[in-house]
């Protein structure tokens, strides 16, 4: 520390200074290859986001949200029920930036329509950026964004809630929703007999004066201190979504009882709740008896910021590898001149090529998807399929980011730990590992000539082992035992559709490169494996991270 007197015994030496006061856009060139490929135009604004992002004050308020947990205040001195939660300050300061940016709403417009192109990509750019530096605080604005699409089903409640969702106001106060400049939306649909299995909810509606009363529990609801949460409860005419206030329309606080706070591997900075509803005011939304209809709307653009939320910590993980390797020595070499920590890291740099120009080419047929047809077959059956892939890739990624670190990597100063354990609640949450391949099956099911020409336009990208992979995947998947093989070719599907959005975004090396040794030529399963040439470490390194 400046001013202080140096230890007595010794200096210190031979340490990477720390990775802030960075440009997380300007740095990246493969997410602005990617980002500007999917019709987004705005260098310079991304660049001040970037530059907004990842100062050093944000990344180690990031630290301070995480190390300060939320805590649940049951009752007052009293004794009187408050059933709220208290944030850090940070948290809050996460939850205004992230909001003031429009990350909850800039995809939709003021009467609740989506705004169209670009304004997915647009979002995911920053959703990227933002997830690089804190996680926690992205779920509730995740669940706002996304809740526009179930409400969608009600036209009425959605022209009376949007304004305050749109607003880029973050209005933190336990007040009415109607009384508040901005509100935050959350959801609940599992129960402790079932996540997956929705149709299994025992909560129950029964219909009353403006709305109906809904009495049961959820296991999970994370970020308990949204204005309103959409949930699904069995009424009358079966399983239902609902729009669940935390205040009833006559001013009182609503039937809702935070029981407990999870005690999570991670997602420190969110709180996650179980809650008990007690004959809580809610108001329908959609036909009764079509509750997994409507809220699908919603969990679709969930999946999808997962799998962007997951690339975003995997490219910060990346980030810190190849930079404390260019400032480390060992052996008197810098460690990112030994050879075989340039394979490593470069393999890793050409893995984080093909994932970014993946989620960017998913949130662009998200932005497509209303006025062409392909690209919404596009959207529907690739999402699972690259939730699935980029989710389940991270942890195991970042690991051997850690890894490069060596024991730096493993303490709780750094930030790779964070990374490590944030990292496999984004396979867990908005339908785990199986059920997105269970998904892609049913999209084909569902779609099936649409979905099949999605998958033949894949297969004609002219990239090595592309036409191969695409056949085995329309061939398992269409078997009689597909569920039984369905990981493999989901798996092969997500790989080629990301070779097809790197053949589109990025030089054609990159996109042979990640064909060549992803689809067509066997690999090791660890990174560091991939049979690449000196030049190809070089063009993919410096890619990765200017310096
Ligand atoms: C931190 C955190 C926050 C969360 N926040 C929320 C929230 O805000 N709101 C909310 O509603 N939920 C939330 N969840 C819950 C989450 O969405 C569920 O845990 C998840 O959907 C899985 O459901 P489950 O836990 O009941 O597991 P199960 O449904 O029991 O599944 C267990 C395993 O079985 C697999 N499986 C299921 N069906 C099949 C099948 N047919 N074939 C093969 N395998 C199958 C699944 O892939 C999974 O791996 C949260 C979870 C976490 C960890």
């Amino acid at each position: 520390m400046a001013g202080l007197p140096r230890f007595a015994t010794h200096e210190v030496l031979n340490q990477s200074p720390p990775f802030e006061d960075v440009d997380l856009y300007a740095g990246d060139r493969p997410l602005q290859d990617a980002v500007r490929q999917n019709g987004v135009d705005e260098a310079a604004r991304l660049s001040e986001f970037g530059r907004q992002w990842g100062t050093a004050e944000m990344m180690d308020q990031a630290r301070v949200a995480n190390e300060n947990e939320p805590r649940l205040k049951t009752f007052d001195a009293k004794g009187f029920r408050q059933d709220i939660v208290e944030f850090h300050p940070a948290y809050h300061q996460f939850m205004a930036a992230s909001i003031g940016a429009g990350l909850h709403a800039m995809t939709w417009n003021s009467d609740g329509t989506a705004a169209g192109p670009p304004s997915e990509v647009a979002r995911a750019a920053r959703y990227y950026m933002v997830a690089q530096v804190e996680n926690g605080h992205m779920c509730p604005i995740t669940m706002t964004r996304a809740s526009v699409a179930a409400l969608g089903a009600e036209p009425a409640l959605l022209a009376q809630l949007v304004p305050k969702i749109a607003s880029r106001n973050y209005d933190p106060r336990f007040r009415p929703w109607w009384e508040k400049t901005g509100i935050t939306l959350g959801m609940g649909m599992t129960e402790k007999q079932g996540g997956t299995d929705v149709r299994a909810n025992s909560t129950r509606a029964e219909p009353a004066a403006e709305g109906y009363r809904i009495t049961g529990h959820k296991w999970f609801m994370s970020a308990p201190m949204c204005d309103v949460f959409l949930v699904l409860a069995q009424a009358p005419g079966g399983l239902t979504c609902f729009a669940l206030p935390r205040f009833a329309p006559d001013g009182s606080v609503n039937g809702l009882r935070l029981q407990r706070l999870k005690d999570k591997l991670g997602n420190r900075s969110n709180a996650s709740s179980e809650v008990e509803f007690v004959d809580a005011f809610a108001w329908r939304v959609g036909e009764e008896g079509r509750g997994v209809r409507t809220i699908i709307e919603m969990v679709q653009l969930t999946r999808l910021d997962c799998a962007i939320a997951s690339a975003g910590l995997m490219r910060m993980a990346l980030a810190q590898a190849v930079h404390h390797t260019r400032h480390r020595t060992v052996f008197q070499k810098r460690l990112a001149d030994q050879p075989m920590m340039r394979a490593l890291t470069a393999d890793m740099a050409l893995e984080m090529e093909g994932t970014v120009a993946l989620v960017m080419r998913l949130a662009g047929a998200f932005d497509r998807a209303a006025r062409d047809r392909n690209e919404a077959v596009r959207a529907r059956l690739l999402t699972p399929a690259v939730k699935y892939w980029v989710c389940k890739n991270a942890p195991g990624f970042i690991y051997e980011a850690m890894e490069c670190l060596g024991g730096n990597g493993y303490v709780e100063e750094g930030m790779l730990t964070r990374l490590y354990r944030e990292a496999p609640v984004n396979a867990i949450w908005e339908g785990s590992g199986n059920v997105m391949c269970l998904d892609v099956l049913r999209a084909l099911a569902r779609e099936a000539d649409d979905a099949r020409a999605v998958l033949a336009a894949l297969a004609r990208v002219d990239l090595p082992g592309t036409r191969d992979a695409a056949a085995f995947v329309a061939a398992t998947l269409s078997a009689p035992d597909a569920e039984a093989h369905a990981r493999a070719a989901v798996e092969q599907l997500a790989l080629v559709a990301a070779a097809a959005a790197l053949a589109e975004s990025a030089p054609t090396p990159i996109a042979e490169m990640f064909a060549a040794t992803r689809l067509a030529r066997r690999r090791g399963t660890t990174y560091g494996t991939a049979p690449l040439d000196s030049d190809a470490m070089s063009l993919l390194l410096g890619r990765a991270l200017p310096g």
